[in-house]
Formats: structure tokens, sequence, C-alpha cells
């Protein structure tokens, strides 16, 4: 199965959750929102100035001449100029970024323009305008105008609008409970002394790597620790977990090898997808239900296991989040320095270190790709996509890259 394909059928498959809460704006940082909201109020509520400067009312020619103009107030931000009469041709008020544009004014002259200030008045320079420097009422965003769209993810400026239109509280789906498990009776803990390591003991990555790489996932997160390679302790495990999580993830134990248990555990509890993906790495992939619970279980080799998760259960775990737009990820082209192998027939990602050379990106393998090979990510700084009908691409092709982080993370 390609990759589009199983992402169409998870998202075709997996219900969004329903249950939301009201939380206040100042901790909705990258929660997911579950109603549209709609500016209450115009956004600037009043005319302000865009600057420093004298607001006035401009004759219908447009004209500032060079004549004296009274000075009859001022307005700073927060404290508007008060006065039952709108300000006449001919007066001026005072005003400051931010402060409100008196009744009667449609044009602040910035005070870098004053030409002689004396006694009340001042003048400036003959001209025409070239801009009003009022915000009109409105102008960045009218009342009743969609601010921000049920399932989007609340980043740094959403949340920000959220505030900028005095909202205290926002709706959001409740965060749902992400379990995650490693399988294999060679894993051990790092509590474990190098030299302590039995032959054929290694220490588990893929637990704390893929809590790591979910953390900022809008989920509770736990961490279930390891399972043994053990048909009855594998389920009975996989059964308390299902009953307590929304969406499980384990690592390895999904090839068709004599010590795999999770593929088993799942058809014998629940439904079970087993799909042999077009990915390279990340071949077998378990993707099921136990109950309510979507489980995902990943293979266990640590580059398939980063990968699958990227590139699969991420994005089926923010849809079950209620996450309706996909992130703006950063996907891009670059150019390829070096040639690389690839056989037709699988799609492959292979890690990259991108780089800018003057105006042009260039992205370089970080050398040998196996898939036990943690160490391909070291220097990473994306994936390098190499489409399942490519053939070896010679030095300089055009790829696709996928960056793992973006000017804001
Ligand atoms: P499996 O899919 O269980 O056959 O595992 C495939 C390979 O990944 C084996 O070499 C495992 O030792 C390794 N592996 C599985 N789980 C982990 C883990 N949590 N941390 C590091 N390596 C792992
Ligand atoms: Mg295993």
């Amino acid at each position: 199965m390609d990759l589009e394909e199983a992402l169409t059928q998870i998202r075709d498959e997996l219900v969004p959750t329903q249950s939301v809460e009201t939380i206040p704006v100042a901790s909705a940082l990258g929660r997911v929102l579950a109603e549209s909201v709609r500016a209450p109020v115009d956004l600037p509520p009043f005319p302000a100035s865009a600057m420093d400067g004298y607001a006035l009312a401009l004759p219908e020619d447009g004209n500032v001449d060079s004549k004296f103009y009274t000075v009859i107030g001022e307005s700073l931000a927060g404290h508007p100029y008060e006065s039952n009469n709108p300000v006449q041709i001919g007066e001026c008020v005072r005003v400051f970024t931010g402060g409100v544009c008196p009744a009667g004014t449609n044009q602040v002259i910035p005070q870098e323009e004053v030409d002689r200030l004396e006694a009340g008045t001042v003048s400036f320079q003959a001209h025409i305008p070239t801009e009003s420097f009022v915000r009109p009422v409105g102008h960045d965003i009218s009342a009743g105008a969609l601010l921000l769209e049920r399932g989007c993810r609340l980043d740094a400026f959403a949340v920000g609008s959220l505030a900028a239109a005095g909202q205290t509280s926002c709706t959001v789906y409740a965060k749902i409970t992400v379990g995650v498990f490693s399988t294999g009776d060679e894993l051990v803990d790092a509590t474990v002394k190098p030299e302590d390591l039995q032959p054929g003991q290694i220490y588990d990555s893929n637990r704390i790597t893929v809590l790591n790489l979910l953390s900022t996932e809008p989920c509770n997160l736990l961490d279930l620790g390891r399972l043994p390679d053990d048909a009855q302790s594998t389920t009975n495990a996989l059964r308390t977990a299902a009953a307590e999580c929304d969406f499980l993830i384990t690592s390895g134990g999904v090839s068709v090898g004599d010590a795999d248990f999770v593929t088993a555990a799942i058809a014998e509890l629940g439904e079970l997808s087993f799909w042999k993906l077009n990915l390279k790495p990340g071949k077998p992939l378990a993707f099921g239900r136990i109950g309510a619970c979507v489980l995902f279980g990943l293979p266990g080799n640590p580059v398939s296991t980063i990968v699958t998760l990227l590139l699969v259960a991420k994005p089926a775990l923010r849809h079950v989040c209620g996450v309706q737009k996909e992130e703006k990820s950063v996907i891009t082209t670059a150019t390829l320095n070096g040639r690389l192998a690839h056989t037709p027939g699988r799609a492959e990602y292979q890690r990259g270190s991108a780089r800018w050379d003057g105006n042009r990106l260039v992205v370089s393998s970080t050398g040998d790709q196996a898939s036990n090979r943690l160490s391909s990510f070291r220097n990473s700084n994306c994936l390098i996509h190499l489409p399942k009908d490519a053939h070896d691409l010679p030095d300089a092709s055009v790829v696709e890259v996928l960056l793992f982080e973006g000017i804001l993370s």
C-alpha cells in the first residue's frame, strides 16, 4: 500500500474526538479549537492613528496648505480627546500612535512634517498626503468576521488573535490519552550499566523517542513501559491499556517473525489491518482498534519507527485530536549534493542535511541509511523524498525535502 492510500484510509476510518472543554485562552497553546470563533468587536474598535502627529479634517481638495492649524486638544493611546463637537477645518488634535482620531478628522500628519509650532498652533509644508495614517474601524478584523476555524491548532498567532479579540476562554477538544509501549526481550533500560549488558541486549531508544516526538501534540502521553516477547503478556497489557487510552503506539513486534506478538494480540482483541507499506524505511505496520482505542504497531528498527511515526501515526493522531487542516508542514525542494541510489518500487525517505548555498537550498544524505542506524538522524534536519518510481538520482537532481523544523520550532 502506498503512503497516500494508507493516510486516506486512516482518515476515512478514524473518527475525531467529540469531547470538548472550555479552557482559559492563556493555556490554550497547542490545543485544537472545537468551535469557530468570530470577532465580537471591530479591531480596532475606533479609527486609530498610525502615527504620532496631528489629526485634522482634510478639505475636499485633499490639500494640506501651509496655514496654521489650532491645536484644540490631544488624544493619547487610551486617553481620547473628549468633545461634543467634531474637529473643524483649520483645527487639529495632537494624536499619538493608537490614539483615537477624533470625530471630524480623516487625516493624520506625522509630527516629522511639522513646519512651525507656535503658541497652540501648528503648520506644515503644503502637500497632498499620500496616505491618511488613520487605521479605519475594523482595519485588522471586522466584527462578526471569522477569526479562527474549528479544527485549527492554536499556535502563538492564533492565541494572540483570541487575546486581541478580548477572549478569555475558548472551547477546544479535550486531550485524548495516548499510551506508548516498546516491545522486545532484548531491550533494557539505561539503568543497566554498559558493562552489565548481557549478550544480545540493547538499550530501548524507541519509547523515549516516540514520547519526545509527540510531546507537543494536544494529548496526554503515558509511558507504558516495555512488553516482553510473550503472547499472553502482550495480550493482557494491550487489553488493559486499550481500556485506558484512546490511542496506543507500540514499536517492534509487527514483522512476520515468530517473536512478533503485537499483531496477534490486536487481531485477538479487536480488529487489525496489517499493512505492507510501499515505504522505505518502515514496510510492516499494524493499524487497528481494540474497542474504541486506535492502535498503531510501528516497526521496531529505530529509523523505521521514527519515519512511520512522522509520516503515518502522527498525522493519524492529529486527525483523532480534531485537527482539520493539516499544519503547514515545511515541504520544499532542494538540489541534491551527491548521487542517491534508488530502485523503483517503494517511496523512500532518507535522512538529509539541508543548508543554504547562496540562494539555493542544497541537501546531502547523512550517509549509511540502514534502518537500525539511529545515527543517520545525527546532523539531519530533513527527510529527502525519493519517489516510488524514481531510479537513481544523479548529483544536482531537484528533490523534495520535508524539513523537521521551521522558523518557530
Ligand atoms: P522487531 O520489529 O521487534 O523485529 O525489531 C526490529 C529491530 O529493531 C530489532 O533489531 C530490534 O532489536 C530493534 N528494536 C525494536 N525495538 C527497539 C527499541 N525500543 N529500541 C531500540 N531498538 C529496538
Ligand atoms: Mg522485537
